[in-house]
């Protein structure tokens, strides 16, 4: 066998290496496919290599095509980066090498699981009788939670759907808000639900689901019905007023499921939490972990306040599936995969270190950047801030100061600038019809002073934008 010892040294040294440099260096790649393809490429070798030089290889091989989202200056989709004790976690997790499908396989990441849990719904304030799916991210938390919902709102109406299927199912009323995130749409389309099918109720400027859009909805409907409420919009960051749907919703019987990828984590901060005020009345909630508790990938929690409903849709029975007694958690009981990593030890060592007070401080503290980096931007004559900055998003328009380009233009320019300029890196949307640049601040790292910089840059890429047709940088 392998002696491990001199690989796990170069994987120390390197790591280093890249955390040390990830704060100065550029924040964008600097690489182009091609130019990738010909560092790591080649023909499918016949004979292995040495491990340590083929480690050696990837590390500079890739070291142009890796971006710094895990550094202060990354503001794209919305990205976490990894608290320390997070890093370390995962290599020690990948040297354990568990299982966390069935309790047999490895007690350790079964327990932390059942602890790690238990503090999440303490923390989000939520029924601490709730169960918890370890899954990839919040996509396949929606997907898990909606099945959840799809076998209980059924059953209600005396169908088995795991044994029945959906082809000759009592008709289901499944209702959307008008900002709607695609993974719920995505997770609806594999449970059965097409696109097509859905009942859209209209969001007000902010993106927040309208309740009297949801109650006429949901008017005259008797059968089985969920309803898919948003705590956090991918653009905006507002969530949706959580009390007044659920009781609407709940008045019609429906399952309320709530996609809170990043807002869910509103609820574990006393001043943010009134923006999901009623949030714990619902029935089942999605959120990530590896946005903004800053855990690496791939980390998403699936919580459901029904048990029973939960593992009815999830799980497998084999001979071979050894099950202990109830009190033994079967990890795949909770989520749609069997076979996986141990998710559970990288959130222990994270809310174990940080602490209720450390957690709320992370949240606290990348809304409070948000802010400052709005402020900031709002003062540059021509840039407008088109969202009330209630979380950690910021969606800035710039103004066209040139004949041939609209304000789109003007505003793609500027972020095709910041992107190359490399100091910080922001990608863009396409906001109620008109084209934003998205800021979102969600990394543990980030301080004032990244932000001045962040800000820096968006001004002088504005101005540099905004020059003479002619002089513009590309
Ligand atoms: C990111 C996001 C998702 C999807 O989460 P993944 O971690 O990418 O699977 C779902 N909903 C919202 C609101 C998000 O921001």
């Amino acid at each position: 066998m392998t002696d491990i010892t001199p690989l796990l040294a170069v994987a120390h040294a390197r790591a280093l290496e890249w955390l040390s440099r990830v704060e100065a260096r550029s924040v964008g790649a600097r690489a182009t496919r091609q130019q990738l393809l010909d560092a790591l490429g080649g023909a499918l070798p016949g004979q292995g290599e040495d491990a340590a030089a083929v480690l050696e290889a990837l590390c500079t091989g890739a070291d142009p095509g890796l971006v710094a989202t895990v550094g202060p200056r990354y503001f794209g989709f919305v990205t976490g980066g990894a608290v320390p004790v997070t890093v370390a976690t995962e290599w020690l997790a990948s040297a354990w090498d568990q299982n966390g499908a069935l309790y047999v396989m490895s007690p350790a990441a079964a327990v932390v699981e059942d602890i790690v849990s238990a503090w999440v719904l303490d923390l989000l304030g939520l029924p601490a009788s709730s169960s918890v799916g370890f899954v990839t991210g919040c996509h396949m938390a929606n997907f898990t939670c909606l099945a959840a919902a799809r076998h209980e709102v059924l059953r209600r109406h005396g169908w088995d759907v795991e044994v029945q299927g959906l082809q000759k199912a009592p008709p289901l009323t499944v209702v959307v808000g008008g900002e709607v995130h695609v993974s719920v749409t995505g997770a609806l389309r594999m449970l059965g639900i097409g696109t097509g099918e859905l009942k859209v109720a209209e969001a007000d400027a902010q993106g927040r689901m309208r309740p009297e859009a949801l109650a006429a909805q949901l008017a005259g409907i008797r059968g089985p019905v969920i309803v898919c409420a948003q705590a956090g919009n991918v653009n905006t960051g507002a969530s949706d007023p959580m009390a007044s749907i659920i009781q609407i919703a709940h008045a019609h019987g429906a399952w309320v499921h709530v996609d809170g990828a990043f807002g869910l984590w509103a609820a574990a901060v006393p001043e943010l939490a009134p923006q999901v005020a009623g949030l714990y009345q619902a029935d089942s909630w999605a959120t990530d972990a590896h946005k903004w508790l800053n855990v690496p990938y791939d980390s998403g929690l699936a919580i459901v306040a029904h048990p029973a409903p939960h593992r009815a849709a999830l799980s497998l029975r084999a001979s071979y599936l050894q099950r202990g007694n109830d009190e033994e958690r079967m990890g795949m009981d909770w989520v749609p995969e069997s076979s996986r990593r141990a998710r559970g030890f990288a959130l222990y060592t994270l809310i174990r270190s940080l602490g209720r007070r450390g957690v709320a401080d992370l949240i606290r503290r990348t809304c409070a950047h948000a802010r400052d980096m709005a402020t900031r931007l709002a003062a540059v004559p021509g840039l407008t801030i088109l969202n009330d900055v209630v979380l950690n998003q910021v969606l800035v328009r710039c103004a066209s100061t040139r004949p041939d380009w609209d304000d789109d233009e003007m505003t793609r320019r500027v972020m095709a600038w910041v992107q190359a300029e490399g100091t910080c890196w922001a990608g863009g949307a396409v906001w109620q019809g008109r084209q934003v640049m998205r800021i979102s601040v969600s990394n543990w790292s980030t301080t004032g002073d990244d932000i001045a910089r962040a800000a820096d840059a968006i001004t002088r890429a504005y101005r540099a934008q905004s020059g003479p047709i002619g002089s513009a940088a590309t």
